[in-house]
């Protein structure tokens, strides 16, 4: 199933994407609960209560689509230095305090607030007069469905509701000023999702391609079975003594080939297209402004 929250009819409405991509047929869902997103219904599936039945298909052309989890419940779980050649590429900068990946036990996990999301096609705001280096992060990103505490690497994947894109903005020179992440990856409008989610059972996120293009030139291009902490690691990681939640989000990492790791560095500029695409998924585009 491909899960997409979306504006129709003056409000928020969450509905299932048809294989084609061409309708979405919206959930009967209570304005409050369609008000969450995603979230009410992954919830409700998370305690095993059936998938209620898709209404009369719209035409996808009719609806504005928003991020799947318009406002995550809590911070998004993000995951830095994931894949070896973003390591190398950045093993000068952000990474140069940092032992060599082979030698790190843990991944490094930070954080973006909720606030920073929004949805495919909603525009970036450069934040002008604070950062001059603002950078995109193609990431997969794990949506989790079953909750739980302490979960174990082998039953990790069964905590997983489904898969979500992520554009894990950053502005570096926020980023490398403070000894936390948190700031330079917070900024309004600095974590674009969707274009929904799709479930678990249609797609695994532990062998998928993805790339971004900065307007037309391919920028990353990578697999996730490159990850440095595959995404079993990351749920038992992340779940070490914190309850995960239904609707929780870990950004997995994203790979080589960003802004700051190019010589010189070649950061966005007000009118850059960002387009992301993971296989089985679809397309996250975000215009920065
Ligand atoms: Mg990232």
């Amino acid at each position: 199933m491909r899960i997409a929250s979306f504006q129709w009819k003056g409000r928020r409405h969450v509905g299932l994407v048809s294989a084609d991509g061409g309708h979405i047929s919206p959930i009967p869902l209570g304005a409050g609960e369609a008000q969450a997103g995603a979230l009410a219904l992954i919830e409700s599936l998370a305690a095993g209560q059936p998938m209620p039945a898709g209404g009369e298909p719209v035409p996808l052309a009719d609806v504005r689509l928003e991020a799947p989890i318009p406002r995550p419940r809590r911070n998004i779980f993000c995951v830095g230095r994931n894949y070896h050649a973003h390591a190398r590429e950045l093993s000068g900068s952000i990474f140069k305090d940092q032992p060599p990946p082979a030698d790190m036990p843990w991944p490094i996990v930070f954080t973006k607030v909720p606030e920073t999301v929004i949805g495919t096609g909603d525009e970036v705001h450069l934040p002008t007069g604070i950062s001059e280096q603002i950078d995109y992060e193609a990431e997969l990103a794990v949506v989790i469905g079953r909750g739980g505490k302490n979960i174990a690497r082998a039953e990790a994947m069964q905590h997983v509701f489904g898969y979500t894109i992520v554009n894990d903005v950053t502005a570096r020179d926020v980023q490398t000023r403070h000894a936390q992440w948190h700031l330079g990856k917070s900024f309004d409008t600095f974590c674009p999702m969707g274009p929904w989610i799709v479930t678990a059972d249609e797609l695994d996120g532990r062998n998928t391609r993805l790339r971004l293009w900065v307007n037309e030139e391919l920028r990353q291009d990578a697999r996730t079975s490159e990850l440095i902490f595959d995404i079993p690691t990351l749920i038992e990681t992340c779940s070490r003594g914190i309850t995960l939640h239904p609707g929780d989000v870990i950004a997995t990492g994203t790979p080589a080939g960003v802004a700051m790791g190019m010589k010189p560095p070649r950061y966005l500029k007000s009118g850059d297209l960002v387009r992301i695409e993971i296989d089985g998924i679809g397309t996250l585009s975000n215009r920065f402004v």
